[in-house]
């Protein structure tokens, strides 16, 4: 097969303008995230770069070859800022204009003339390597993120370094682009191939990252409770069916806390909806206050709230709800005009071997019903068995 390198530099270089363009019209119409803009950019310079580049028959001391690999390599630098500006870094522009202008000053000036064709084939893999490698480990510091195209686009630029440090060893031996030698075919073919493939994949997971972002911010919404901010009854239920995978059906020793406020109906006829809404809040904030960093709290329906405590004895969720209750009277004292007097009660549960997160559930409630019946403002621990 014969291939004609100008034909394919020159599909090259529209594809790329194609796809800066729909990163440009992306950010324009959509989302206007700074980050689309600067995706863009990357593939306008390889543009720029690969109309450079399309006459193959230029010599190697030619200006216009020069001037394109200087925008290729641009292209790999302004990548890696465009992933900066994706996780929020600022972007550091200077460091890869000043870079490669400097292997471009060496290629105008003394490398024909010393004939050190190695040196600035060295040059440039050490700076397209340096750029995959830098992309790569912007995706990996954000990993905490764990969104799932994340790790694919690092092991997409992490590939590329390792090849680009293969290829920045063997310059001496392998012919322009991918070397030093002069230009053959398949190096053509070969360079080409692989810059097309790195701007495609990271177009496709690009996009698909942006939209897991977006996806994954929506669910963590959809997990909160408008007025209180702290978990709803969902996240309740989707933390409970995630330890419940982890754990195969039983769950570890965790400390159940089911807490309502009392005559709280009252509150609403006596002071109205907006001070009973405060006294939620407040409700809230004194489980919050007492809770640990590991612990979690639901809003579990109008005046009900859950607290799931992990690795806590009987004793010390114990200690944990009686310092609710005294915090949260505190805290509804001091809310609306006239002093209120409002309590809580609560049941409590240990979760026992082998017991799903519904039954441990269930005690804790029953436990609570019981605070209710005998007096209400108590705390109650549930009974070893699940009652009738
Ligand atoms: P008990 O001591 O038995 O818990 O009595 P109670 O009056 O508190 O009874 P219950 O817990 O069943 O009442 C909950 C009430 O909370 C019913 C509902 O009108 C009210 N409520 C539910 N959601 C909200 C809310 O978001 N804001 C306000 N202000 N009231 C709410
Ligand atoms: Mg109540």
């Amino acid at each position: 097969m014969q291939i004609d390198t100008s034909t394919l530099i020159t599909y090259s270089t529209v594809l790329m303008v194609v796809t800066g363009g729909l990163f440009v019209l992306f950010w324009w119409r959509e989302t206007r995230t700074r980050a689309a803009l600067w995706f863009g950019l990357p593939f306008l310079m390889g543009a720029v770069g690969a109309a450079c580049l399309i006459d193959t028959h230029a010599g190697p001391s030619s200006p216009n070859l020069k001037i394109g690999a200087w925008f290729v390599l641009m292209a790999y630098g302004f990548g890696w800022q465009a992933v900066r500006v994706f996780y929020g870094r600022k972007p550091l522009p200077v460091y890869v204009i000043g870079s490669t202008l400097l292997w471009l000053v060496l290629a105008m000036t003394v490398i024909d003339e010393w004939r050190l064709f190695v040196l600035s084939a060295v040059i440039r893999g050490v700076l397209v390597t340096a750029f995959n490698g830098l992309s790569a480990f912007e995706f990996w510091r954000n990993r905490d993120e764990q969104l799932p195209s994340q790790k694919i686009l690092f092991w997409i630029f992490a590939v590329y370094c390792a090849f680009d440090t293969v290829r920045t060893f063997l310059v001496s031996i392998i012919p322009l682009p991918l070397g030093a030698l002069p230009a053959e075919t398949w190096a053509i073919v070969m360079f080409n191939l692989m810059a097309m493939t790195l701007a495609l994949s990271v177009t496709v997971f690009m996009i698909a990252l942006s939209r897991e972002r977006v996806s994954k911010a929506n669910y963590q919404l959809a997990l909160r409770d408008a007025m209180t901010g702290v978990y709803n009854r969902r996240a309740y239920f989707d933390h409970m069916d995630r330890l419940g995978q982890v754990q195969d059906g039983a769950q570890t020793g965790h400390a159940l806390l089911v807490f309502d406020i009392d005559q709280f109906k009252s509150i609403n006829d006596r002071f109205g909806h907006e001070t009973g809404d405060m006294i939620i809040i407040r409700a809230a904030e004194a489980a919050q206050s007492v809770l640990r960093k590991n612990d979690k709290l639901y809003r579990f329906g109008g005046d009900e709230f859950v607290c799931v405590l992990p690795d806590t004895s009987f004793d010390e969720a114990f200690a944990a709800a009686e310092r609710i209750r005294r915090t949260f009277r505190q805290l509804a004292r001091d809310t609306g005009q006239q002093a209120l007097d409002v309590t809580i009660s609560a049941g409590i549960a240990i979760s026992r071997h082998a017991e799903t997160p519904d039954h441990t559930f269930a005690r804790a409630d029953k436990a609570l019903y019981a605070a209710k019946q005998t007096g209400r403002n108590r705390i109650i621990m549930a009974p070893e068995t699940i009652p009738a």
